[in-house]
């Protein structure tokens, strides 16, 4: 294999054997734009010496070939003493990972060549400021010497000389600085700081190897889900130098504005420096603006290539640039980050210029970008009080009381205050407090903190890790400086930039939502522009996507809404959301009731609810397909609590006044009791225990959808029967299913079409799928209980306990929960649509677990075949969005 490649040798395709900065610079090269020559060794060379430990016996020499390519071209050779080339020695991995690897800059400098370089230079200052800053960053990086070492040397210089900026340092207190350094390597290292220059790049080159398995590294990738097998390519290039004078200095542009996607000139510009400078944030930059006064040739040049990038890339692209003397160089390019309302106005800008077409337009913007949208934001225009600032954990804005335990967040929540659950960090013990919380703050923690995980699993607003606030949860207040908060001031935290404010900041609604609600326009101003760019791409997403999507919901207020956000039918109604409150003692006498006339009772009195609630569903989604589930709970779940009702008993009889009811309840509650209710009497085992359920349901139905016939309506109900898990169970359901519908039609005189399906949320219900399917005329994948019994984990415990450790381990990059396992859960789910097909050809296919409005597994269900997903209101532009891509 080839390990080395010349610039002009590869191209922006290639970013996995060139990384992302080779494959670009590559590219750059062969638009004819002015790159500093260099070349790239591979990604490959990097995974030999990562899994063996040394170099391909083969680079040694690819790498001595391009140098001295290199070298014939600069008309120069690396160190040289009287006129030595200097190279840059950087990583390149295939996905950008800021600040993450190594870079050594100016390598080739030696106590030789610096006298050369100063010469060539004319100017001796900077050719000793370049060398301290090679042993410095050599230093660092490669030997391992602590960093603060050199940082306090030159602070101590400055100190010395009485001057704040490195600029005051002159040659001399330079020359002085590179002697202390040089001891410091001495002392640190245990070696010399290397003269050779070969020596020099090939050491830095395994530094830049050896990055990609630091622990920061690691981290980053788990966090970002990069596979940690990739490896990085090195790029060595000329060095072109930024710091030669004011008619030199460097800068970063974006080709349009990365925040509104809008064209002009963005970007910073820092004269007389290096590019180190500028991330440093040692000295002030000005806008790029300004470069047209500074230096008017370079900045039309710069002008020209970034209109070349962008018709090139047909993107938004970000620029590293350096002029050196006058001379403008291209360091860096690639496609660049945006905001979310960037991301979605760009797609629209570049179709309107016919760079792209609308599929490629769907590919430029994603369903978590359309989710950040729809959450409420913090007003703009508002005042606001800065506390501090953490990280981004789980988008939304919250405003409520500083709290800083979770027995005072019940407390106050339930007296119907809203308050922010305030922590050093979070550990399960915090769930509680949590869920009543508006938000969460913690000072400690990362992405995959709990605190952050769990947030997210909830959907609920969180910042953590604001590490400059000092939680104080014993005197309950938090200070930062000299502001302290106390328990009760209200505080505003945004889950989407990890900003934290005193007091209440207005929160408006988003424009998205607005718009999907019926309520904002495409027009004129910044939001409508947002709006009208997200209404195209919604509108090709519908156009060319395959599945479609459906809501889960239970009334008709979710259903009309749903109806809004473009859903084309209920994909599951969870029956049981129907006998809360005041209807659930009706059930409770249900359960209980001793005798078959007790029981019928009960029933007739749940009949005309049940018609009544799918009476109104069905006029909600008249002329769409709505899933009602039959009951599927634990029954435990509609009886008092056990440890309550005892204690109630207990104290009735330590006053003697026996409270027979109180009795009879508590013994029914200790026959139902179950260690494990979730895989205890539920679902279809209910319908199949408790006479004349089922039939109620369905009878329910079936009268509902005779009654908005009557009333000219367009129902379309489909029975569900949950938790089969054979085909037997689900032939007794239908068979009663049947005949209560045959006996419905026949009174109304109306004629029915009822669908019956069942759910696929057992294991053995999707390894029989072939056999279920003969009963069954649709399948709806139940892959929440899918992935519980799959996997063996609880899915109401283990996201809030042992899966902060898994992610952390990396184990898996996002709960199975959340994104659908492919390989386990999910091969389980294609294997029982081939089987259930062949049995049936037209069987109807879905989901309706939570995976079916996540973006990435709103793909899988695209790839294997499902016909629609179903999901929650709010998230079904998601998912329409993401069929939309997935299609295209
Ligand atoms: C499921 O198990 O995926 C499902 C949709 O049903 P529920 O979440 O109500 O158990
Ligand atoms: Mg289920």
């Amino acid at each position: 294999a080839k390990f080395v490649y010349d610039f002009t040798e590869g191209n922006k395709d290639l970013k996995d054997l060139l990384g992302g900065k080779g494959a670009n610079l590559a590219e750059m090269t062969n638009l004819g734009l002015p790159v500093p020559p260099g070349f790239t060794i591979t990604t490959e060379a990097c995974k030999v010496y990562l899994d063996s430990g040394a170099e391909p016996v083969a680079l040694r020499d690819e790498v001595g070939a391009h140098l001295d390519a290199l070298e014939k071209k600069m008309g120069k050779k690396l160190g040289q003493a009287d006129d030595p080339l200097l190279v840059s020695v950087r990583s390149g991995a295939k996905f950008s990972m800021p600040g993450m690897m190594d870079t050594v800059l100016n390598i080739g400098l030696s106590d030789k060549s610096v006298q050369g370089l100063a010469k060539q230079a004319g100017d001796e200052r900077f050719a000793w400021d370049s060398y301290r800053r090679l042993i410095q960053m050599f230093g660092k990086t490669v030997l391992d010497v602590d960093g603060d070492l050199f940082e306090d040397a030159l602070e101590k210089a400055k100190h010395a000389k009485k001057v704040t900026v490195d600029t005051d340092l002159d040659a001399a207190d330079l020359k002085k600085l590179v002697t202390r350094f040089k001891k410091i390597v001495k002392t640190e290292a245990g070696r010399d700081f290397p003269q050779d220059p070969r020596e020099q790049m090939d050491l830095a080159i395994h530094a830049v190897f050896d990055s990609w398995n630091t622990d920061r590294a690691k981290l980053y990738r788990r966090q970002e889900r990069i596979p940690g097998d990739l490896g990085t390519a090195v790029n060595v290039c000329s060095m072109v130098f930024g710091n030669l004078g004011p008619d030199s200095g460097t800068g970063v542009a974006f080709t349009r504005d990365p925040a509104s996607g809008h064209q002009g000139v963005y970007g910073d510009y820092l004269q007389n420096a290096q590019g180190e400078d500028v991330v440093a944030g040692i000295r002030n930059t000005v806008p790029l603006a300004e470069l047209e006064q500074i230096d008017k040739k370079s900045y039309d040049q710069l002008m020209q290539i970034m209109e070349t990038l962008e018709n090139h890339y047909k993107d938004l692209c970000d620029i590293e640039f350096t002029i050196e003397r006058g001379q403008l160089w291209m360091l860096q390019t690639r496609v660049g980050k945006r905001t979310a309302g960037a991301a979605f106005r760009i797609a629209t800008q570049l179709v309107d210029q016919g760079l792209i077409d609308e599929a490629e337009a769907l590919q430029r913007v994603t369903g978590a970008q359309l989710a950040q949208l729809m959450f409420p934001r913090f007003d703009d225009e508002a005042k606001v009080e800065l506390l501090g600032r953490g990280i981004a954990a789980s988008p939304g804005a919250a405003v409520g009381k500083a709290v800083f335990d979770t027995y005072t967040a019940i407390k106050w929540s339930r007296s119907g205050e809203k308050v922010i659950l305030v922590r050093r960090e979070t550990n399960p013990d915090d769930l509680d407090g949590m869920i009543a919380a508006e938000g969460i703050l913690t000072s400690r923690g990362g992405k995959t903190s709990h605190a952050a995980v769990v947030a997210r699993g909830m959907g609920k607003t969180c910042v953590c890790g604001a590490e400059e606030l000092n939680v104080d949860t014993k005197r309950r207040r938090l200070t930062v400086g000299d502001v302290v908060v106390e328990e009760g001031d209200t505080i505003s935290i945004d889950g989407s930039t990890g900003k934290v404010y005193l007091g209440e900041v207005p929160v408006v609604p988003s424009p998205v939502v607005e718009y999907f609600e019926g309520r904002m326009h495409a027009g004129a101003d910044d939001a409508d522009e947002l709006v009208g760019a997200v209404h195209r791409i919604m509108a090709y997403a519908d156009r060319v996507r395959r599945l479609r999507v459906r809501a889960n919901a239970d009334n008709a207020e979710d259903a009309l809404r749903a109806r809004r956000f473009g859903a084309q039918g209920i994909g599951l109604c969870r029956t049981e959301h129907m006998f809360l409150g005041e209807r659930r003692e009706m059930v409770e006498k249900l359960i209980l009731a001793d005798t078959d006339t007790e029981r019928e009772e009960s029933l007739k009195q749940l009949l005309p609810l049940q018609k009544q609630d799918f009476v109104e569903l069905f006029e909600a989604m008249d002329g769409l397909p709505v899933t009602i589930r039959l009951l599927d709970p634990p029954l435990h779940e509609f009886l008092p609590d056990i440890t309550e009702l005892s204690v109630r008993v207990a104290l009735a009889e330590s006053r003697q006044d026996n409270n027979e009811n109180d009795l009879r309840l508590l013994q029914a509650v200790h026959r139902l009791h179950e260690q494990n209710p979730m895989l205890g009497l539920r679902g279809v085992r209910l319908g199949l225990v408790i006479p004349g359920l089922f039939a109620m349901q369905v009878r329910a139905i079936a009268e509902a959808a005779a009654a908005r016939k009557n009333a000219k309506g367009d129902p379309r109900a489909e029975v569900m029967i949950p938790l089969v898990g054979t085909v037997q169970e689900l032939e007794i359901v239908r068979e009663e299913a049947d005949r209560v519908i045959a006996e419905v039609q026949e009174q109304s005189g109306v004629q029915l079409k009822l669908a019956i399906g069942t759910m696929i949320e057992l294991p053995r219900a999707a390894l029989t799928a072939g056999q279920i399917a003969e009963a069954a005329q649709f399948f709806s994948f139940g892959t929440n209980d899918l992935t519980q019994t799959v996997w063996g984990f609880s899915r109401d415990d283990v996201e809030a306990s042992f899966f902060t450790a898994y992610l952390e381990k990396g184990i898996f990059g996002v709960s199975p929960f959340e994104t659908i396992d492919k390989d386990g859960v999910g091969s389980l789910v294609r294997s029982a649509v081939e089987a259930g097909r062949a049995t049936r050809p037209d069987l109807k296919l879905g989901v309706c677990g939570e995976h079916g409005g996540d973006p990435e597994s709103v793909h899988f269900f695209h790839e294997v075949g499902l016909d629609y997903v179903s999901c929650s209101p709010f998230r079904i532009p998601v998912a329409r969005l993401e069929a939309g891509r997935a299609a295209s």
